[in-house]
């Protein structure tokens, strides 16, 4: 793993999160971007090498959506660079990690994602993430 790239937040409307980080972290929002096949619409600000990626759910069976009714808004997942999703998933697999996806699929932000079970994680719910190229 090469460093953390993006820390995930839930949060229920991106109208009202993106002015209140923007002012927290004194920086615009330089990205927005809808991940159709999760129902999320994303929002990214960055400081230094870390992004912050706020989450909206846009509709009811998005797992955002299921997130923000059972605990509220917050920190949602963190995610780490690598430079091959493959080998390091078969790697943390091999260390008894438990992966959510067999195959890596398309993120926001031009990426290669996987998630880690936050059982095995002492419940903390890590993206691995790959720049496509
Ligand atoms: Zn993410």
């Amino acid at each position: 793993m090469l460093k953390v790239e993006h820390i995930g937040i839930a949060v229920k409307s991106l109208s009202i999160s993106v002015p209140l980080f923007e002012k927290l972290l004194n920086t615009p929002c330089y990205k927005t971007e809808a991940v159709t096949s999760e129902q999320v619409q994303t929002a990214f600000f960055q400081r230094g090498e870390t992004k912050i990626e706020l989450l909206e759910a846009t509709g009811p069976d998005s797992a955002i959506a299921k997130f923000v009714e059972k605990k509220g808004e917050g920190m949602h997942h963190i995610a780490f660079e690598v430079t091959d999703i493959y080998a390091e998933m078969k790697r943390l697999q091999s260390e008894g990690f438990t992966l959510l996806q067999d195959a890596p699929k398309h993120g926001a932000d031009n990426k290669l994602i996987c998630f880690l079970h936050p059982r095995s994680t002492n419940g903390v719910l890590v993206e691995l993430c790959q720049e496509i190229k």
